[in-house]
């Protein structure tokens, strides 16, 4: 069975509530959503997700001019060779792992629904049926702070993740206040999205976050400071997860071959797909280290590829994922919805990657050129 067309679909994802950050206010996220379709008709889908940078326009008549006829005509399950055609255009620029991403999740959930088999299965079986959360926390008031994280806990997340980093004084009040309201039980988180830029300094913070129970520091250092992430790994207490510093395989080896990771945090869409995803969890097996998932943030079809190969990798860690960015959005193009029960991601089991496109969504949703 043939693949007769590979057609990729601007959109916009509404956000329920505006995100904000230094360079403006946003009110929906720009994505591609990729639709591979064989010879008797059956459609595979997929997702582009490029946060609320935009572009996914520019992406997708990329995807639709130069690697559509490249891909056309491989049988449908050949994710190996598609993935190789691929690689060629992504040499350049690591934002085409965004689309290769969004084309190779496209294959896989083809290949499922005419194989009759979930992607899990596919990747090996399924390990576990929910992927524990984080509960998360973006920047506030002091104030607003706690009461998420009262709230969240009441949710029944296990563990709580914090943005800090931009004034250290009230990091710290902020991670008190939250540490007293909220049961001893519940991790604590903080991700500082490369903020410090002293190993020293760094540090100083971590030892005082350990006190109120932060057990994992997230992407504490830029990331080419890879001497810097390791000392701080070896002189404190709290876990080095890195995020940042990891999109694909060649970045995850860099880290763990430094010796500058506890844990990585990767993301299907940066890694550029599921395949290259399984390859980071496997690199990091070998070096005993388990990962955790990220959210670009996905919408619903990302966010179950997320949770295919979070259900399927022996190492993903205990510590909580981040699947939950397809939470933030007013709108999405699937039919089903994707279930969070007391902070736990309950993975889909239909076949392929578990969702059906709603056609409707896709017009109403479309980037008009
Ligand atoms: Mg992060």
């Amino acid at each position: 069975m043939k693949i007769v067309s590979v057609e990729a679909i601007p959109i916009n994802l509404p956000f329920r509530e505006p995100v904000s950050d230094s360079w403006g206010k946003y009110h929906s996220s720009n994505h591609g959503i990729v639709i591979v379709r064989s010879e008797n008709g059956d459609y595979g889908a997929g997702e582009i997700a490029l946060a609320w940078f935009g572009g996914a326009h520019a992406l997708c008549q990329e995807v639709n001019e130069r690697w559509a006829p490249r891909l056309v005509g491989l049988e449908v399950g050949d994710i190996t060779r598609g993935c190789t055609i691929m690689d060629g255009f992504c040499a350049f620029s690591k934002r085409h792992l965004l689309a290769k991403a969004g084309v190779e999740m496209a294959l896989w959930d083809l290949w499922g629904k005419q194989t009759g088999l979930p992607v899990h299965r596919l990747l090996g079986g399924k390990l576990r049926n929910t992927v524990p959360l984080t509960g998360g926390i973006s920047m506030g008031t002091v104030e607003s702070m706690v009461e998420v994280a009262c709230r969240k806990a009441a949710e029944g997340y296990k563990e709580l993740k914090l943005k800090v980093g931009l004034e250290e004084q009230t990091d710290l009040e902020t991670l008190k206040r939250i540490r007293k309201a909220i049961p001893d039980s519940i991790r604590i988180r903080v991700d500082v999205n490369m903020a410090w830029t002293s190993a020293k300094h760094a540090k100083r913070l971590i030892d005082e976050m350990v006190h109120y129970g932060v057990q994992i520091v997230e992407q504490p250092l830029p990331s080419e400071q890879l001497k810097d992430l390791a000392w701080l790994r070896e002189h404190t207490e709290a876990l080095i997860l890195i995020d940042e510093g990891v999109w694909d395989a060649e970045d995850a080896k860099r880290h763990l071959e430094s010796g500058a990771a506890d844990m990585l945090h990767l993301y299907i869409s940066e890694a550029g797909g599921i395949r290259e995803s399984r390859r980071i969890f496997e690199l990091a097996g070998l070096y005993r280290q388990d990962c955790t998932i990220g959210s670009m943030p996905e919408g619903r079809i990302g966010a179950a590829a997320s949770a295919h190969v979070a259900a399927a990798m022996p190492n993903l860690s205990r510590h909580a994922s981040d699947i939950r960015g397809f939470t933030g959005y007013a709108e999405d193009v699937t039919v089903e919805e994707l279930l969070i029960i007391h902070g736990e991601l309950h993975v889909p089991d239909k076949p392929g990657l578990g969702v059906t496109v709603d056609w409707d969504q896709i017009e109403k949703l479309r980037v008009k050129p």
